[in-house]
């Protein structure tokens, strides 16, 4: 069989760093072709088109600065052109703008392709709900998608500093293909069947990342803070109980559940921007534009998508759109359904 084609859709602060890993595999593995596609949503950075910086200087300067990616990995402007030929898609892009990408890709991939998603959000249902990235992918391209998510800052899996992430797959054949493409001796995969909570996981830990981050910005203490960790783990549990039932609580215990929860409410920008959030009274997308340089938030959004399911989640997307003062923030909580 010819070696699989892997295309890389979306070159953010995340994208950038796996496609470190990718076209290092891709590079050294018989089975995947070694040209690995990254869909860039061209911007201008000094005169420059960022493609031709990316293709020329194997850095992405703007959202993964003092990295190098591998030769192997080709920037394209087209998401159609970046798309068309490949056996694997990898998602990559904020969540709000999967929709727009799926419309512009539905007929013009290969209909034996198939996705891994490593977005972290949900979108808002037509009916009412919410649906899960994958799920839309899967939809409006008519292949099926697994989904990666885990304790994994960009930054420093950029700078291969160990850690452990979650494939949640399925399909029994497809779960290795996808381990290889993606396992380094510093990233390591752990692959489940249980895909939706693991995706769920992976949205929800960044609405509590955002709670995390008021802690912090109202000065309250670590003690505070694993409160607020365990509340939203609860919460969590029971949103796919509700949700998603059949779901597995093992897989809370994997990368994408708790590690996951733990690295976010420690290091990750929804953590930051929340906390600044608090200092500075300024709105969460004026600070998401003055202190991420075009990177994007995904945990308000998220909290907006669950809005009025679950007490925490609620209390943060009002906090975050102005209805509740963070101060009021532990008042919400101190009567959570957990304790009653
Ligand atoms: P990012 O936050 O760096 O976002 C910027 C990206 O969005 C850039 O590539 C930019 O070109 C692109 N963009 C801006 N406007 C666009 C448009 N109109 N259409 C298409 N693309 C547009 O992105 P990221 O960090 O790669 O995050 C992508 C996903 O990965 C998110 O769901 C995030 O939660 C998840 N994730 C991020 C990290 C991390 O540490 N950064 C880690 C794990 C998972
Ligand atoms: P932030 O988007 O809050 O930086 O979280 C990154 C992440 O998902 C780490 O696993
Ligand atoms: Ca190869």
């Amino acid at each position: 069989t010819d070696p699989k084609k892997v295309c890389i859709v979306g070159s953010g602060n995340w994208g950038s760093a796996i496609a470190k890993i990718v076209g290092n595999n891709a590079a050294q593995l018989n089975n995947f072709d070694d040209r690995v596609t990254m869909y860039v949503y061209e911007e201008i950075i000094n005169g420059k088109k960022l493609t031709d910086i990316i293709n020329d200087h194997h850095e992405n300067v703007k959202y993964l600065p003092g990295h190098k990616l591998p030769p192997n990995v080709v920037a394209v402007p087209d998401v159609v052109d970046a798309a068309k030929e490949a056996d694997i898609l990898i998602f990559v892009v904020p969540h709000q703008f999967i929709r727009t990408l799926c419309s512009t890709l539905l007929g013009k991939i290969k209909p034996t392709a198939i996705a891994l998603s490593l977005i972290k959000g949900f979108d808002r249902a037509e009916g009412g709900g919410i649906d899960l990235i994958s799920h839309i992918i899967t939809r409006n391209l008519k292949i099926p998608c697994s989904v990666l998510m885990g304790a994994n800052l960009a930054g420093e899996v950029a700078d291969e500093k160990f850690c452990e992430t979650t494939i949640g797959c399925k399909d029994s054949k497809l779960g290795p293909i996808l381990r290889d493409i993606i396992q380094s001796h510093y990233f390591r995969v752990v692959v489940v069947d249980d895909e939706d909570t693991v995706e769920v996981c992976g949205a929800l830990k960044n609405i509590v990342a955002c709670g995390a981050g008021f802690v912090d910005g109202l000065g309250l203490g670590d003690n505070t803070k694993a409160a607020v960790i365990r509340l939203g783990l609860m919460e969590m549990v029971k949103f796919v109980d509700v949700f998603y039932p059949g779901g597995k609580l093992s897989t809370f215990f994997e990368s994408c559940g708790i590690a996951d929860l733990i690295t976010t409410c420690y290091g990750g920008r929804n953590r930051k921007v929340s906390e600044a959030f608090v200092k500075t009274g300024k709105s969460i997308k004026q600070l998401e534009d003055e202190m991420l340089n075009g990177q994007k938030l995904q945990g308000p959004f998220t909290a907006e998508e669950v809005n009025f399911i679950f007490p925490l989640f609620t209390a943060i997307h009002k906090i975050c759109t102005g209805q509740l003062l963070a101060t009021d923030f532990i008042d919400c909580i101190r009567n959570h359904p957990e304790h009653m």
